[in-house]
């Protein structure tokens, strides 16, 4: 099948890659004409495990391409997937400009019948919205779909590739039968391909990580409670998690969380939910727990030095004069994606308090730049970013800080204290060799 993906960020170069690798033609486009620039000359602009590898074999077996020419990649094509961004606007609701704008070049440039994939998370309604300016520019006939996307950064070839379902929203059998082809060889035996309405398909893509950021909140507010009772957030976690109604997943507690998708698509579910009458209680209380969560280690860095262990009497902060080293700077491990990431209030919040802040990261040192520029000193091994420090705290749990040498890491410190933002450290271990351990809700 001949496809275009009009956006190719984190969504539309896996998407892409992913169908070319199962046997399309796939034409990739996007307006930033250095991103495709550096596709075309083989540098992969975003950490994906496994991607890489991907797009040299598929665009060196022809099927896989990239261009800046959006005439050329619609006439080229009869599945055309839009997948550029939807950030939040102002007042929180996702801002379609990129939608409708690829929408209006899409119908300017249509040669003939196209089925329009709508993969971006858009509120319920768009897909008339991405019709009607459609619509406005040709004379072909053509239909919308919405298939919104569930793959995860870190392991979005592996979700794209085996999704647990595939979820299509159409408005008649035509559109239906011919995305059914598209997707059968991702899910042979196709039971796990749902077709249904299209305001259907856009709200489920909301319900879904409106449902896993209310699970994180969830368990973040009952290990501040545990933290409170001198309850231990591990045992009452492992508790719960055994209940198969309950089950592991996304039930640990953390700094809260981030990235491009949660933060902003409860928001915009909310902002919906109000414009058409429903106050959201639930996932208003969803983003102000998670306000409150990015902030938790940051504060108990502040409360610790304020206690007077290692209190420097002479400065106004307690963490004037300090350093404090942050392992991990993505908003989750394997990938250096750091949009709406919690290390970025930490950081923030220790820089405020007069501290200065060492950081690692296995790949987001780059993305953090932009961010920190020179506020912050980034070290490109691990243990060079904890020599002299008065804390450690870990922000992201990427597999190299699990296990580390800690009677390294207690020589090279100015001080043998650990805030584990992950709960990734064995507490009793860990103060039997003299640290002062920090978890979340750990007793
Ligand atoms: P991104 O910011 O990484 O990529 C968007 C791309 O679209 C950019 O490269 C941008 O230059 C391009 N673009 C904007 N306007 C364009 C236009 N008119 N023509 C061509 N290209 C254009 O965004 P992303 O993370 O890939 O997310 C895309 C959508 O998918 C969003 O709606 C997001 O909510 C949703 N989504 C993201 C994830 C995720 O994990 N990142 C997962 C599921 C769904």
């Amino acid at each position: 099948m001949k496809i275009a993906v009009i956006g190719t960020g984190y969504v539309g170069l896996v998407t892409g890659t992913c169908l070319a690798e199962s046997g399309n033609n796939v034409i990739c486009m996007d307006i930033d004409e250095r991103k495709i620039a550096l596709l075309k000359s083989g540098i992969v602009p975003i950490y994906e495990p496994g991607l890489e590898e991907l797009i040299k074999r598929n665009t060196s077996h022809g099927r896989l391409s990239f261009t800046t020419d959006m005439a050329k990649a619609v006439m080229m094509s009869d599945f055309i997937f839009i997948a550029v961004g939807t950030p939040p606007g102002e007042d929180g609701s996702a801002d379609l400009k990129y939608v409708t704008g690829a929408a209006r070049k899409i119908g300017k440039y249509m040669n003939g019948y196209k089925v329009v994939i709508n993969k971006s998370t858009v509120p319920v309604g768009t897909a008339d919205k991405v019709r009607a300016a459609i619509k406005s520019k040709t004379h072909y006939k053509f239909d919308v779909v919405s298939n919104p996307e569930f793959l995860k950064e870190g392991a979005a070839i592996e979700d794209f590739l085996k999704p647990d379902r595939v979820v299509i929203g159409v408005d008649n059998s035509r559109a239906a039968a011919l995305m059914e082809d598209l997707y059968t060889p991702l899910l042979r035996k196709g039971d796990r391909i749902l077709i249904m309405d299209i305001r259907s398909a856009e709200m489920t893509k909301y319900a879904s990580n409106a449902m896993l950021a209310t699970k994180i909140s969830f368990i973040n507010e009952i290990s501040s409670i545990c933290a409170s009772l001198d309850a231990d957030i591990d045992s009452v976690r492992k508790g719960m998690g055994y209940d198969r109604r309950i089950g592991f997943e996304f039930l640990f507690p953390g700094v809260g969380y981030g990235g491009s998708c949660f933060p902003k698509d409860v928001k915009a579910l909310v902002r919906t939910a109000k414009e058409h009458g429903v106050d959201a209680k639930v996932l208003k209380s969803v983003e102000a727990v998670n306000e409150q969560q990015k902030n938790l280690l940051s504060t108990m860095i502040l409360q610790h030095f304020s206690r007077g262990a290692g209190k420097s009497r002479n400065s106004r902060s307690p963490l004037a004069g300090k350093t404090i080293a942050v392992w991990g700077l993505s908003f989750k491990p394997k990938t250096d994606d750091m949009r709406e990431a919690p290390s970025v209030v930490i950081i923030e919040n220790l820089l405020r308090a007069g501290a200065a802040v060492n950081v690692h990261d296995p790949v987001a040192m780059q993305e953090a730049r932009k961010f920190f520029k020179n506020k912050i000193k980034y070290l490109h091994v691990d243990y060079d970013a904890i020599k002299g420090a008065d804390a450690l705290a870990v922000v992201t749990e990427w597999s190299e800080f699990r296990t580390p040498d800690f009677r390294k890491i207690k020589r090279l410190m100015n001080r043998p204290v650990i805030f584990d933002g992950r709960n990734i450290y064995n507490k009793v271990e860990l103060r039997k060799l003299g640290f002062i351990y920090y978890g979340i809700g750990r007793n």
